[in-house]
């Protein structure tokens, strides 16, 4: 059987890196994953983070302990990270009442440290693919490794709603809702239709839901008894303000929607704490508010189980430092100011790429986080690559902080030249 397994395509992002190492071009620039850099080119250890590194590595020692975490995590991670999300994030100026610190005092929140976001997602699919769907909708353009994520762990159905219109470089939200209506609405099995919502910085696109639209596709997908499973990879990286970006999380958490078969957040520092490599982030399961605690007993077990089967505990080192800087307020502030000085340079790399290649100004001023979406074909892309080794995903997205002092114009002088193409 060996003989007859197939090739495997290469992973769409992170196997253009693999060919970008390979290329001899001394001009070539990866403009491909999202991790955040210096203007030198260097990945960034936010200072917040720097400085938790040295507490534990000198003088608190916690590197040292290097026995297995719990199942499910530390302790104080899963207290420190649970009142980030759900009484800081949820206590916001858009709120009347903060209705996370319900769900944490009710204790309706089955929680997980997870590896990352993707450990969370993946952890989300097995979990509901045992248990409650295996249908799942996912926005026509998307991080390419949702389909694979859910495709490879149980999903049977995974269906595209209409989320953007390449055309008009606008989002498309009567057409998503009435996708919905029309395809889930007249679904009458009982098995529920789950649905990925990036809580903030849609990737590829840049364009999120305005606060009213989200209120629309929430109303929308609760009538339609959807399971919602908020994607939060980039929390911080819209606005600037890490609790300001949690609005899917504030106005699902609002009691007047009942979320019978639980609404799932998937979380990661990876990118607002800079730990992409160390994998911190979080599951979380909020269970209904008419649910006997025995519902939340069942999906803690049932989810301690899943984890035990495939990587037995999450990684210690990362999660203390994310522990760390949650827990003490001076760099907890100081990891507030980290993401909006990020957040500031990401525009104004963005503004430097709009003035100097006279891109549409509109779009470019609503497109937020790490990415530029350039809408270039596949061809154009392909071509980007092939002729002038510049690297960008194959849905025509650039990771702006891959563009710096150094490259900026080889960069701009080659989009020029090829758009006139
Ligand atoms: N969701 C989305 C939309 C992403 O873009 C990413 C990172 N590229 C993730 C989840 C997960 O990232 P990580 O596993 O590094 O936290």
């Amino acid at each position: 059987l060996l003989n007859q397994i197939e090739l495997a395509p290469p992973d769409k992002i992170l196997g253009l890196t693999e060919t970008f190492n390979n290329d001899q071009n001394p001009n070539k620039v990866n403009l491909t994953v999202g991790i955040y850099k210096d203007n030198f080119g260097k990945v960034t250890t936010f200072p917040s983070i720097s400085k938790a590194q040295k507490l534990i590595d000198r003088e608190l020692g916690l590197n040292k302990n290097l026995s297995y975490l719990p199942i499910k995590g530390g302790k104080d991670y899963a207290e420190n990270v649970k009142n980030f999300l759900y009484d800081e994030s949820c206590s916001s100026s858009d709120t009347t009442k903060n209705y996370g610190k319900d769900l944490l005092d009710n204790n309706r929140i089955s929680f997980a440290q997870t590896l990352s976001g993707t450990g969370a997602l993946a952890i989300s699919a097995k979990f509901l693919s045992l248990f409650i769907s295996k249908k799942v909708w996912i926005p026509n353009f998307s991080w390419a490794n949702h389909m694979n994520i859910f495709n490879k762990n149980g999903f049977k159905s995974i269906y595209n709603y209409s989320y953007y219109d390449l055309k008009s470089g606008q989002l498309t939200v009567d057409k998503w809702l009435s996708d919905l209506r029309e395809r889930v609405g007249q679904d009458k099995s009982d098995e529920p239709h789950c649905i990925i919502l990036h809580a903030c910085c849609h990737n590829p696109t840049g364009l999120d839901p305005t606060k009213d639209d989200w209120d629309k596709i929430i109303n929308t997908i609760n009538e339609l008894r959807m399971v919602p499973v908020i994607d939060m990879a980039y929390q911080g990286l819209e606005s600037g303000d890490l609790l300001k970006d949690a609005y899917v999380l504030r106005k699902c958490i609002d009691p007047k929607y009942v979320w019978d078969n639980g609404l799932f957040l998937c979380q990661s520092f990876a990118k607002n704490m800079g730990l992409y490599g160390e994998r911190v982030g979080s599951l979380s399961i909020v269970s209904p508010a008419h649910s006997p605690s025995t519902v939340k007993l069942a999906v803690d077990s049932q989810l301690k189980r899943i984890i035990r089967s495939i990587y037995s505990s999450p990684p210690g080192y990362g999660s203390r430092v994310a522990n760390l800087v949650l827990s003490d307020p001076a760099l907890k502030s100081q990891w507030f100011k980290d993401v909006h000085g990020m957040v500031n340079r990401l525009q104004s790399i963005r503004d430097k790429l709009s003035y100097n290649l006279e891109w549409d100004t509109v779009n470019d001023e609503q497109q937020h986080g790490m990415f530029y979406f350039t809408r270039f074909s596949l061809p154009v892309v392909q071509e980007l690559r092939d002729k002038y080794s510049i690297y960008l995903t194959d849905d025509g997205r650039l990771s702006l902080s891959g563009v710096n002092d150094s490259d900026i114009e080889y960069v701009c002088d080659t989009f020029r030249k090829i758009e006139q193409l």
